[in-house]
């Protein structure tokens, strides 16, 4: 497995609508697992595979640390409910900004071997999730962000 390098916004790649997978290749497991790995090391949440540069329908989430989530061609299929809270994105370094999304999110996608399994989330879940099946249709968070965005304090760490 290998870091990938994490597209930033301005980058065209980002505002792409990308590919639906329709086999699980050698090259489409290397990239699942360079997701988890280049998510992990950037201490994101989430990545969608147009953020590495790939036009192809995967993301990756992990709210926790210890619930990693794939989904393939995911599709929402029924929201619910309000949440207004600070959201950030790993191609948008440094800021953040307030987005409302559903408090609750029910999505059917497909696992590594192609199968197909539903999954739902509420509270940071469901903004994870819906905030990573936008960049598979070239959205980023900040066409939603209410008033300004913030730069984040950066906290040092040793
Ligand atoms: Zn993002």
């Amino acid at each position: 497995m290998a870091i990938r390098t994490i597209r930033e916004i301005g980058d065209p790649v980002l505002n792409k609508v990308s590919k639906e997978v329709t086999e699980i290749t050698p090259r489409i497991r290397d990239l699942i697992g360079d997701m988890f790995e280049t998510m992990y090391e950037a201490n994101g949440v989430g990545l969608a595979a147009p953020q590495v540069g790939i036009l192809k329908r995967i993301v990756v989430v992990d709210t926790t640390g210890e619930d990693p989530v794939l989904m393939i061609n995911p599709r929402i299929l029924e929201t619910s409910g309000e949440q207004t809270g600070s959201e950030g994105c790993l191609s948008v370094p440094g800021k953040s900004g307030t987005v409302t999304r559903p408090n609750y999110v029910k999505i059917a996608a497909f696992n590594e071997n192609l199968e197909p399994f539903e999954i739902e989330g509420e509270e940071l879940l469901a903004r994870a999730f819906i905030h990573e099946v936008e960049h598979l249709d070239g959205h980023l968070y900040v066409e939603k962000v209410e008033g300004e965005l913030m730069d984040v304090e950066m906290v040092e760490e040793e």
